[in-house]
């Protein structure tokens, strides 16, 4: 979606006017521009007379960039016509980070750089190149207008999460008892967990993993009867700090719908990756939607990875917008055994 393209603009073309001398004339003609008879010297242009210079003027083609009538060599790109080398490199354009205009750019989806800018450091986040920015200690880099709007503190964090709990919960109608703890992590310590699409490329990173950790204890008495038996699970949500807030409720929300499968439906434990993932990222698209998070909901529309990407669609597809009652009775009533490991391939990314 937002790969580089090298665009050149250059000269197609060199087109001279020439300009008649002005000759005598016996008989009189029409001026090409107002129709008046012209007798003696006019102005030849082509097979065309003119009997004044304002007329000829007006007949001039003009330029693109300032508007005077051209005369004589005149330069062409490939949808405008300049009079002059400097009003050509108007029209070319403009790098978005040093605004240098050169007939060679960059262009990632809108966004155009010179070459040099083309080849600069690219945002994780927007992914984008930049120069004004800042590396995150677990290798990632922000740039300057990301790392502004970033989630970086836990306070913002907390916020946040409790606002994906409270929209997970209006999407849903089902709330956990035990709210997973929430970790702000790097890159490097998103390890474990459920397995994200790895050949993918709609996320450069994943941003959340869901940890679950039952243990059971069971207490004996001096017969070695069991007198007690107790599960006791641990709960935890990693999040990667440096998000955008949409990205980070987007990714709460996600993580958080784990939980409430893994409480509300134990039965889904042993279903498919991409029944899992599909449903977090159909409890995040509601999330987002109900938020007017549009980019959010058109990231997770448009993946392609056929876990998250194809999952998603699967449940859009099936479901529609606003509809947890339909997915809600599907998990209740399918064989999710019966599920085949990959999601209809039917549902992949259009894009
Ligand atoms: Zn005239
Ligand atoms: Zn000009
Ligand atoms: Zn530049
Ligand atoms: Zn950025
Ligand atoms: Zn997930």
């Amino acid at each position: 979606m937002k790969s580089p393209q090298t665009s050149r603009l250059r000269l197609v073309g060199i087109v001279a006017l020439y300009l008649g001398a002005t000759a005598p004339l016996v008989c009189a003609v029409p001026c090409d521009s107002c129709g008046q008879a012209i007798r003696g010297d006019y102005f030849a242009l082509s097979d065309s007379a003119y009997c004044s210079e304002d007329c000829l003027s007006a007949a001039l083609p003009q330029c693109a960039a300032c508007n005077r009538p051209m005369r004589g060599t005149m330069l062409r790109s490939a949808t405008d016509t300049f009079c002059s080398r400097k009003c050509f490199n108007t029209s070319l354009p403009a790098c978005e980070l040093c605004g240098a205009r050169s007939t060679v750019s960059v262009s990632i989806g809108d966004h155009v750089y010179c070459r040099q800018h083309g080849r600069a450091e690219r945002c994780d986040s927007c992914r984008l190149p930049f120069v004004d920015g800042s590396h995150l200690n677990d290798g990632r880099n922000l740039c300057s207008t990301c790392k502004k709007a970033a989630v970086m503190s836990r306070d913002a964090a907390e916020k946040l999460f409790a606002r994906a709990i409270r929209e997970t919960t209006l999407v849903t109608g089902l709330a956990s008892d035990s709210t997973p703890r929430l970790h702000l992590v790097g890159v490097d310590a998103l390890t474990g967990g459920t397995a994200a699409d790895s050949n993918s490329n709609s996320d450069m990173y994943e941003s959340g993993r869901y940890y679950r950790h039952a243990r059971k204890t069971i207490h004996k008495n001096l017969f070695g009867v069991t007198v007690k038996e107790k599960e006791q699970v641990t709960k935890s949500i990693s999040i990667l700090y440096g998000l955008a807030p949409d990205r980070f409720l987007a990714t709460a929300s996600h993580e958080l719908t784990h939980d409430l499968l893994a409480e509300f439906y134990p039965r889904s434990t042993g279903a498919p990756a991409w029944l899992h993932e599909g449903i977090c990222q159909y409890v995040a698209a509601e999330v987002c939607r109900r938020n007017q998070l549009s980019n959010a909901v058109a990231r997770i529309a448009t993946h392609n990875g056929a876990v998250y990407g194809n999952g998603f669609r699967y449940f859009m597809h099936r479901f529609g917008v606003k509809n947890w009652a339909g997915v809600d009775a599907f998990l209740r009533n399918t064989d999710l055994a019966e599920l085949p490991e990959t999601a209809p391939s039917h549902y992949a990314a259009t894009n």
